[in-house]
């Protein structure tokens, strides 16, 4: 009998012997750094004569360890494995699947500290951030491994005299899961285990900028019992094996999550219907985010605050779900700004192994860029009123960042950054808050803080995203309570975590026998 869902419980760091575990683990995984871990084909260890080498954003010269480089040769090689091993893992039964998902749960459980050090040194995530993003990873084991059991149950079907009716659920195929680097275990973990636990075979292509904590879990897969061929492990390059697999006739789906951009171009490449090719691709995308809270006039605002400065900043802005506007009311404004920046000022920032540092460096060359050149936007676009400076010398850092006085058409208020960089827009009243609320090509999550009930019920309404919170964050979604997914431009809302997505991996078959 399987006990009922419940969430991992967070690491309090407080206790002094879990702080002495963190510790040993990030120990650990220093003394690998540098180590190389190939590519997994078949359940075979491969090398290529290319390496991905996997960088500490907080101190940019030291290389975390090195992932071997998959080509189209090796993404060939992975595709006929993933569909040998299909034969078989699809006929196994699903509470068998659904077995070997709990087995690795447990197996994470217990080295949990280690799945988080990995990517303290690897993402660049604080102590408690890392934390998050290795419990959520074992919720979604723990989660879809039941999910799958429910999906088996036998479907009451309207009864037919004299006939015999069975609706059943099976797997698609061979996909490719494709997932971003900066919930490189969380999102990781949960687009696979949904995959593989309905049935079906899958090539994971890790996001180039966190292959190692995948490596971590392909090798934890493989230690739970998964068959060779079930999860082939393939770094590479996006642009060349991520092309050449979402193009390729014998892919039956895509499952990914990463920017507008790339998620818009796997869409349109894998509507193409190729020679040879004998379905209709299925995608599931989830994308990005420009994600706003507003302050009511009736606000608690002091929790406003608080909760904006979390949401925008937590793990140096670079989640789907951050708070990168503030839209607040006009008799408000200035409290809140004040509120606000005092707050994102006070914000200790350092590098994330150390275990006081809240905000860390951000994750590469090319985003610390690109954030400096929208610093360099908002300095036109807005008021500065908190920090801005980086530092790029020993890691990727930047300043948690506020611009007060941003119009909602601004670049500022209308691109996604993916950085701590919030800009702060005026409201004249609640209709406008809700109008500029809307008014982006995204729509991810939400917030509200406010103490006027209608104007809560007006959001639950009107404010167009996949996750709306009232007086609280707008990160931090929790499997199973908070299923998770966004509209619009931010992807196809498959509201992972929960009941909705893994018949997103299954196709329904229906028997008629006449009796
Ligand atoms: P990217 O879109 O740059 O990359 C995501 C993944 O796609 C990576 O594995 C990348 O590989 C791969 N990729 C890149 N080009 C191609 C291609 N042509 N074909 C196939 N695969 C390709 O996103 P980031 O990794 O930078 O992640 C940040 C983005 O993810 C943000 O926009 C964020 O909002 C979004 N996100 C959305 C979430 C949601 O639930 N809606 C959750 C988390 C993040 P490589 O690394 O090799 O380039």
């Amino acid at each position: 009998m399987v006990p009922e869902f419940t969430n991992e419980p967070f690491t309090d760091y407080q206790v002094q012997s879990n702080r002495q575990a963190m510790e040993a683990a990030l120990r650990e995984v220093q003394g690998e750094f540098g180590r190389q871990w190939p590519l997994v084909i078949g359940g075979k260890p491969v090398t290529t004569d290319a390496w991905i080498d996997s960088l500490d954003p907080c101190r940019k010269d030291q290389v975390v360890g090195q992932a071997a480089k998959a080509g189209q040769a090796q993404a060939q090689q992975a595709l006929d494995a993933a569909w040998v091993a299909f034969t078989d893992w699809s006929r196994w039964q699903p509470a068998e699947r659904a077995r070997l998902l709990f087995k690795a749960a447990a197996l994470m459980r217990r080295r949990k500290h280690l799945f988080s050090a990995t990517m303290v040194y690897e993402a660049g995530k604080s102590w408690p951030e890392a934390d998050g993003d290795t419990a959520e990873a074992i919720d979604f084991l723990e989660y879809y491994g039941r999910e799958a059991l429910r999906l088996a149950e036998p479907r009451r079907l309207p009864h037919l005299q004299g006939e015999d009716n069975e609706l059943m659920y099976k797997p698609l195929g061979v996909g490719v899961v494709i997932p971003p680097w900066n919930f490189p275990l969380a999102i990781t973990v949960g687009m696979t285990a949904a995959a593989i636990v309905t049935g079906n075979c899958t090539i994971l292509k890790p996001a180039s900028l966190t292959p190692i904590v995948a490596a971590r879990c392909v090798a934890l897969l493989e230690e739970a019992g998964l068959p060779p061929g079930v999860v082939n492990f393939l770094p590479g390059s996006g642009s060349e094996i991520g092309d050449f697999l979402v193009a390729h006739p014998r892919t039956r789906f895509i499952s990914f999550t990463g920017s507008r951009e790339v998620g818009t171009h796997i869409t349109t490449l894998a509507a193409h219907v190729q020679p040879g090719q004998g379905w209709l691709k299925r995608v599931v995308a989830e994308m990005g985010g420009k994600d706003a809270i507003i302050v009511d006039a009736t606000a608690d605002l002091d929790a406003a605050a608080e909760g904006i400065v979390t949401s925008a900043y937590g793990f140096q802005g670079q989640k789907c779900s951050a708070a990168s506007r503030a839209i607040v009311l006009e008799p408000v404004y200035q409290d809140v700004l004040g509120l606000m920046a005092s707050r994102a000022e006070a914000l200790r920032q350092g590098p994330a192994e150390d275990p006081s540092t809240q905000i860390a460096a951000v994750i590469d060359q090319s985003q610390f860029d690109k954030i400096l050149s929208y610093v360099e936007v908002g300095q036109r676009e807005g008021r500065l009123l908190v920090g801005g400076e980086p530092d790029g010398a020993e890691g990727w850092y930047i300043q948690p960042t506020l611009f007060a006085d941003v119009r909602e058409d601004a670049r500022l208020a209308q691109e996604e950054i993916f950085g701590p960089v919030l800009s702060v827009i005026r409201a004249r009243d609640y209709a406008h808050a809700l109008e500029i609320a809307n008014n982006t090509e995204y729509g991810l999550t939400g917030g509200v803080y406010s103490r006027d009930r209608r104007h809560l019920e007006q959001a639950r309404a009107e404010f167009q995203v996949g996750n709306l919170y009232f007086n609280r964050k707008i990160t931090g979604a929790m499997v199973g309570a908070q299923p998770f997914g966004g509209f619009n431009m931010s992807g196809t809302d498959s509201k992972a975590g929960g009941p909705d997505y893994l018949p997103l991996f299954v196709e329904a078959k229906v028997v008629v026998e006449r009796f």
